[in-house]
C-alpha cells in the first residue's frame, strides 16, 4: 500500500525533496502523496519531524 500523510503534517516540505519518484506535492492544508506514484520506500517517513507519513 502507498504511504499517506496524516493531518499531523505541518507542511514543512522536508519530505517533498526526499521522495525519489516526486510523488509528494503541497496540498491546501498539508502535503499529499500520489498513491499511484509512491513506491513505498519510506524516505518521507524518515525525514518527517512529526511522523505524518505512514504506510496504510
Ligand atoms: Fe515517496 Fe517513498 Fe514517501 Fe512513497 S514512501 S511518497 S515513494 S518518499
Ligand atoms: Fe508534512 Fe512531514 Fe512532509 Fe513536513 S516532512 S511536509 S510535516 S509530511
Amino acid at each position: 500500500m502507498a504511504y499517506k500523510i496524516s493531518d499531523e503534517c505541518i507542511s514543512c516540505g522536508a519530505c517533498e525533496a526526499e521522495c525519489p519518484v516526486s510523488a509528494i506535492t503541497a496540498g491546501d492544508d498539508k502535503y499529499v502523496i500520489d498513491a499511484d506514484a509512491c513506491v513505498e520506500c519510506g524516505a518521507c517517513a524518515g525525514v518527517c519531524p512529526v511522523g505524518a507519513p505512514n504506510a496504510e
